[in-house]
């Protein structure tokens, strides 16, 4: 770290941040798509959470969808990282999209987890925001075994037809203390609550928490770049105030800053979430940096070495790395 400036103003850097293995390799799924079948390549729901890659890839001749009824019978359909229900495959199969399946694998993982229960005949509880499109597609795995837990309220309402045979599982972007939250009241009315067989929340996902909450007791104000529909990055924002930011604010852009916002702030901490390039990133920093806020230091609590094989359709590829 170097030593403070002059004028005590400073950056703290969280270190993960930005683009999870699970966004890569969505995002290189849609680049590969285009150079190898050309424009257009239609792609159901945004490909990750992020405005600016959106904006990019619709640029480089990508239609985004809601719904694979809106593609045409027999175009190039991606399926987005958030994962779908079984129902849109079976949509697919019927208009005979040819389709390439950008799920990450850590999503994936839990639709299995939703399979294996309901095969056991076990009542899922499935913990995640009421929405969210990953919450729709893993529900969708086993429609009348999965109930949706969201509020406090949600705990007291869901109601199981065996209560030894219970489990929960969770979205995999959520706060990890409010889950555990979640669990304890689940475990109050369900006392043989069974737990997954391995964290649901993704390592991203903890590992940018973790992250922030190193640094947010010591910032006047944190910055997560982010978009406003990702959960991961909001969920950036509601932990650093927790753990002691006297400020925290999502942006899209440097250019949403509010001046407002700086006023008496020395330290700074800029993070970001799992579907953000950190082109953006080092923009906010500059911005920062024309300011004042010059010295920068990384606060590092993981180092990230994970990374996704492609989709077997592009897997002549090679996946681009960082
Ligand atoms: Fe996968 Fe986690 Fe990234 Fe979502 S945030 S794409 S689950 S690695």
């Amino acid at each position: 770290a170097s030593s403070p400036a002059p004028n005590g103003k400073r950056v703290l850097l969280a270190n993960p941040r930005g683009y999870c293995a699970g966004v890569d390799r969505a995002v290189v799924t849609v680049e590969k798509a285009l150079e190898k079948y050309g424009a257009p390549v239609y792609v159901r729901k945004e490909i990750v959470h992020n405005k600016h890659v959106v904006d990019t890839l619709r640029e480089r001749g990508v239609i985004f969808v809601d719904e694979t009824s809106e593609v045409p019978e027999g175009a190039l359909v991606v399926f987005s990282a958030h994962g779908v229900s079984p129902a849109v495959h079976e949509e697919a199969a019927q208009r005979n999209l040819q389709t390439i399946d950008a799920t990450c694998p850590l999503v994936t993982k839990v639709h299995k987890e939703v399979n294996r229960f309901a095969r056991d005949d076990y009542d899922i509880l499935l913990i995640g925001h009421e929405g969210h499109e990953e919450v729709e597609g893993t529900a969708g795995e086993a429609p009348d075994r999965v109930q949706l837990v969201d509020t406090p309220d949600d705990v007291d309402k869901v109601t199981v037809r065996d209560p030894s045979k219970v489990v929960w599982l969770s979205q995999t972007t959520l706060s990890v203390d409010e889950t555990m939250e979640r669990v304890g009241q689940l475990k109050e009315r369900f006392p043989e609550l069974a737990d997954p067989p391995s964290d649901d929340i993704c390592y991203a996902t903890s590992n940018r928490q973790f992250a922030v909450k190193a640094m947010a007791a010591e910032c006047d104000l944190v910055l997560v770049v982010g978009s406003e529909n990702s959960s991961n990055s909001k969920r950036l924002v509601e932990v650093a105030l927790q753990a002691g930011a006297k400020d925290a604010h999502l942006i899209d852009y440097a250019s949403e800053v509010d001046e407002e916002w700086l006023r008496d702030v020395e330290t700074v901490g800029v993070t970001s979430g799992a579907s953000v390039p950190d082109v953006l990133v080092f923009e906010l920093l500059d911005y920062l940096a024309e300011r004042g806020w010059e010295d920068v230091q990384e606060v590092t609590t993981a180092n990230e070495k994970i990374t996704f094989a492609l989709p077997r359709e592009l897997r002549d590829e090679k996946i681009r790395s960082g």
